[in-house]
C-alpha cells in the first residue's frame, strides 16, 4: 500500500529530531511535524552524556555544537553546602572516546539537529497533529492535521510529556510527581568552573554549571509555592536565605538578583508508559518516559530511544509492511523498556539522595553519598550508567555497601567488567 511518507514524526523536540536523523539515515522518507512555528528558548536540557554524544557525533551534530561553542565539562560533583566534595564522578576516567559532558542550550541543540537532517527528511513547523488515523483493525495508518490526513507506514509519537498521540492510542502511563519544584536561573557574568556541582543542603538540592558565553545555569529546589508573589523587591531576602543555606553560592548573590525577573519555576516528576509501541506507532522521548532533571538523563535517553528504534527498523530493509512492522515494534518495546526502567531507577535514586527533606531520608541520603563517594567500584559503576555507556545495575548487596551496612572488600578497585576491558 502506498503512503504519503514512510515515517511520520509528531514533535520536533530532541526526541522527534533524533528519530528523524536515525530513521532518515536508513533512507526512509520522513516527515516531522511540530505545532510550534519556531524553536523557543527554554531551560530544558543542556547536559549531553557521552553515550548520546557518540550518537550525535555519528549524525554530524556534535561537530555543529562544538562550532557553536558547546562546553566540555569534566564530570559531576556532589558537594556539601560549603562546597566540599562528597562524591565526585570524574568523567575523564571513563573508557570512552568522548569522556566529558557536552553542554549547550536546548534550543541550540534542537537547531543543530534540525540543520543536519538527512536529505530524505522534511520538517514542517506550525502544524498541529490532532489525532491518530487508524484502520478498521485499530492499526495506526497516519495522523490528522488541520490541513488533512497524512498516511505513513510508521508513526512516531515524539510530542512530549502531555502527548496527545499516547492518550489517543490508549497507552497508559505510570507517573509520580516530586513534592518540590526547581527554580531555574540563567546567570551572566562569571564562568562557574569545569564541572556540574550539586549541593546537598537543608533546603534540598542546588545545582550549578557553566553554559557557553560566560553564562551559568543554577537550579534551586523550592517548595511549590515558595516563590509565588516574591517580586524583585522581596528577592533580596530570599537570596540571603539561599546563601545562608548554601554558603558556597555566596559569590553568585548579585548574579541571582540580576536573573530574578527571568527565573522559571518548573514542576518535576517521573513517568513511564506501560508500552512503547502499538500497531504502527512508536513512542519515544517524554511522550513515553521522563525523569528528574538532576541526573541529566532525559534528553540522552530520548536520543538513545531513536537510535535503538532505528537499529530495529533497519532489519526491515525499507519494507514497513504492517505484518513485518508490528512484531518488530513489540520486540523493540520489550527490549528498550527495561533499559528505561534502569535509567529511571538511577535518576530516582540519585535524586532521592540529594533532595529528600524527610528526617529519615536526609540521614540515609547523606550516609549513602559519603559511602558511595569513598567506594571506587560503586562510583565508577554509577558514572558509567549515568554516562549512557550501558547499564551495570547495582545489586541488593551493593545497596547495603552504599548504606555502609556491610563493608565492601572490593570498594577500592574498579568494577571487574571495567578492569577486563
Ligand atoms: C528543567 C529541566 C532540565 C532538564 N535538563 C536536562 C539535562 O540537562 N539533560 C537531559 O538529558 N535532559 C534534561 N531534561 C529533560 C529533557 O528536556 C527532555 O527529556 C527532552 O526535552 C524530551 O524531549 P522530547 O522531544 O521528548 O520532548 P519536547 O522537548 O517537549 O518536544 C516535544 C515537541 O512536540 C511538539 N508537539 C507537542 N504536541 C504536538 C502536536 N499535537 N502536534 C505537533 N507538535 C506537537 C512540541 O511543540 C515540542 O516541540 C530536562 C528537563 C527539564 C524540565
Amino acid at each position: 500500500m502506498s503512503t504519503d511518507v514512510d515515517v511520520l514524526v509528531s514533535g520536533a523536540g530532541v526526541a522527534g529530531l533524533a528519530a528523524a536523523h536515525a530513521l532518515g539515515g536508513l533512507g526512509l522518507r520522513v516527515l516531522v511535524l511540530d505545532k510550534q512555528r519556531e524553536i523557543r528558548p527554554v531551560p530544558k536540557g543542556e547536559l549531553l552524556q557521552p553515550g548520546a554524544t557518540d550518537v550525535l557525533a555519528d549524525w554530524g551534530v556534535a561537530d555543529e555544537l562544538a562550532a557553536d561553542g558547546a562546553l566540555r565539562l569534566s564530570g559531576l560533583t556532589v558537594r556539601d553546602p560549603h562546597g566540599a566534595a562528597l562524591l565526585a564522578l570524574d568523567y575523564r576516567t571513563l573508557d570512552t572516546g568522548r569522556p566529558w559532558l557536552l553542554v549547550h542550550d536546548y534550543h541550540v541543540i534542537l537547531a543543530a539537529l534540525a540543520r543536519t537532517l538527512p536529505a530524505s527528511v522534511e520538517l514542517r513547523r506550525g502544524v498541529l497533529v490532532r489525532e491518530l488515523v487508524r484502520d478498521e483493525h485499530g492499526r495506526t495508518t497516519g495522523v490528522r492535521t488541520d490541513g488533512g490526513d497524512l498516511t505513513a507506514g510508521l508513526v512516531v509519537a515524539a510530542d512530549g510529556l502531555s502527548s496527545r498521540l499516547r492518550r489517543n492510542a490508549g497507552i497508559e502511563v505510570e507517573r509520580a510527581d516530586y513534592p518540590h519544584r526547581l527554580a531555574a536561573f540563567e546567570l551572566t557574568g562569571q564562568p562557574l568552573g569545569d564541572d556540574v556541582s550539586t549541593y546537598v543542603t537543608s533546603r534540598g538540592l542546588a545545582m550549578r554549571y557553566s553554559l557557553p558565553g560566560e553564562r551559568a545555569r543554577l537550579y534551586v529546589q523550592v517548595e511549590p509555592d515558595e516563590l509565588r508573589g516574591v517580586d524583585a523587591s522581596a528577592a533580596g531576602g530570599w537570596i540571603d536565605g539561599l546563601v545562608r543555606d548554601v554558603p558556597a553560592l555566596a559569590p553568585l548573590r548579585e548574579d541571582v538578583a540580576r536573573a530574578w525577573s527571568a527565573r522559571q519555576v518548573l514542576p518535576v516528576g517521573r513517568s513511564l508508559t506501560t508500552s512503547l509501541a502499538a500497531d504502527g506507532l512508536a513512542l519515544i522521548g517524554e511522550s513515553a518516559h521522563s525523569v528528574h532533571p538532576a541526573a541529566g538523563q532525559g534528553m540522552n535517553s530520548s536520543i538513545l530511544d531513536a537510535a535503538s528504534l532505528a537499529a530495529r527498523v533497519r532489519e526491515l530493509d525499507g519494507d514497513l509492511a504492517p505484518e513485518l512492522l508490528a512484531p518488530l515494534l513489540r520486540a523493540w518495546s520489550t527490549g528498550r523498556r527495561p533499559e528505561l526502567i534502569a535509567v529511571g531507577t538511577t535518576s530516582h535514586n540519585a535524586t532521592r539522595m540529594i533532595s529528600d527533606l524527610s528526617p529519615f531520608g536526609r540521614v540515609l541520603g547523606r550516609r549513602a553519598l559519603r559511602k558511595t563517594g569513598r567506594n571506587r567500584r560503586l562510583r565508577h559503576t554509577i558514572m558509567h550508567n549515568m554516562a549512557g555507556l550501558g547499564q551495570h545495575s547495582l545489586s541488593p548487596l551493593d545497596r547495603l555497601h552504599q548504606l555502609g551496612v556491610l563493608p565492601d572488600p572490593r570498594g577500592g578497585q574498579l568494577p571487574s567488567w571495567a578492569r577486563s576491558r
